[in-house]
């Protein structure tokens, strides 16, 4: 090693999914919405006003502030916006996990948590999901310096009943818990019930799945005016102008159009129930999927062997090699039509 290397912060970084670009492909490994953005989206879009790119951004991002907290029923000071809900569950562990106690997520989940924890040097546990990828709750009564948990969990896609939630709230009111609800629309329940009655209670969601906006990279939390405050004391502390002004005006406008946002819904979770089934037929097996996606595994043929098959088809689903969850693969639910053709695929594969 050089001596000016000596000096040099290393981590092991996050690995984002693939992101192919073969004109005929199924794109089924990163959990996108397969449906454009409200056709809402693209009008405001013809209408953007080039002259005010010279012009910083507003660093507050007021308008879409409001316009989630409008939707969500919450007052302004309880809504925090960010560059997808990567920058906000990152301000979120560098805000609120600093205590020399170990944080507490699952082993199986979503896999950028233990890379923040290391990046920013704070101490986790993993409690291990039982034996059909449920969270158990018990595991969280322990003393600990934080918790965070996706719901419905990636990348298994099972959702925790709001109950249990609630339990694990009760049991942890020292520290801030942070539920992750990138997947929630697809039909989970939502903490958000939970909020006026857990002040250490913060919720992440995201445009990136439900809102077909993954590459304006819009993400918020909502919590209690003081979390949001220390969250964006610590957001001003960094990056002041993080949201840009495109992805201001364009969420503005996607979050207003409620009724093409339930559509879209209904139709990923029909796709979904649809897909379910065609996958049972074929021999899979998997727990019970609430987000838009289906993390699988075959009773005989090896996810790693799939994986490869389907993406010489230019079909592209996420394998993890990782401990557990090795002969499992997540499909991320496409159109029918995607759903119909690779169902296909591996029907033909499989005979
Ligand atoms: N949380 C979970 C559980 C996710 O799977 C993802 C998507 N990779 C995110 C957060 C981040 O999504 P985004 O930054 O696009 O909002």
């Amino acid at each position: 090693m050089k001596n000016w290397e000596r000096n040099i912060r290393k981590v092991i970084p996050y690995t984002p999914g693939e992101q192919p670009n073969e004109p005929d492909m199924i794109k089924l490994n990163t959990n996108e919405n397969p449906y454009p953005p409200s056709p809402k989206v693209a009008g405001r879009m013809a209408q953007i006003n080039m002259d005010q790119m010279r012009l910083y951004p507003d660093p507050a991002v007021t308008d879409l502030v409001h316009a989630i907290a409008v939707r969500y029923g919450r007052k302004d000071e309880q809504v925090f916006v960010g560059v997808g809900s990567d920058d906000v569950l990152a301000m979120s562990f560098m805000t609120f996990f600093n205590s020399d106690k170990p944080i507490l997520f699952p082993d199986i989940t979503y896999s950028f948590y233990d890379v923040w924890a290391d990046l920013l040097k704070i101490p986790y546990e993993r409690p291990a999901l039982d034996d059909n990828f449920h969270i158990r709750k018990e595991d969280y009564y322990g003393e600990n310096g934080g918790i965070v948990f996706p719901n419905p969990n990636a990348p298994t896609g099972v959702a925790m009943p709001l109950a249990d939630i609630e339990d694990i709230l009760q049991h942890n009111q020292d520290v801030i818990v942070i539920v992750d609800e990138a997947y929630v629309d697809f039909g989970a329940p939502s903490a958000l019930e939970l909020l006026d009655k857990y002040e250490n209670l913060i919720v992440v969601q995201t445009f990136s799945k439900s809102r077909s906006m993954a590459g304006m990279r819009i993400g918020y939390a909502m919590g209690n005016p003081v979390l949001i405050k220390y969250l964006n004391d610590v957001k001003y502390s960094f990056n002041s102008y993080t949201m840009n002004r495109l992805a201001i005006e364009l969420g503005v406008e996607a979050v207003k159009d409620e009724e093409y946002f339930q559509e879209t819904l209904r139709k990923i979770i029909d796709t979904r129930e649809w897909t379910k089934e065609q996958l049972r037929k074929l021999g899979f097996t998997f727990e019970d999927s609430k987000a838009n996606f289906i993390f699988a595994a075959h009773k005989s043929v090896p996810a790693a062997e799939l994986f490869q098959a389907l993406r010489e088809k230019h079909i592209y689903v996420r394998y993890f090699n990782k401990a557990r969850i090795n002969n499992y693969l997540r499909i991320t639910i496409g159109t029918r039509e995607e759903m119909e053709a690779f169902t296909a695929f591996l029907k033909d594969y499989l005979n």
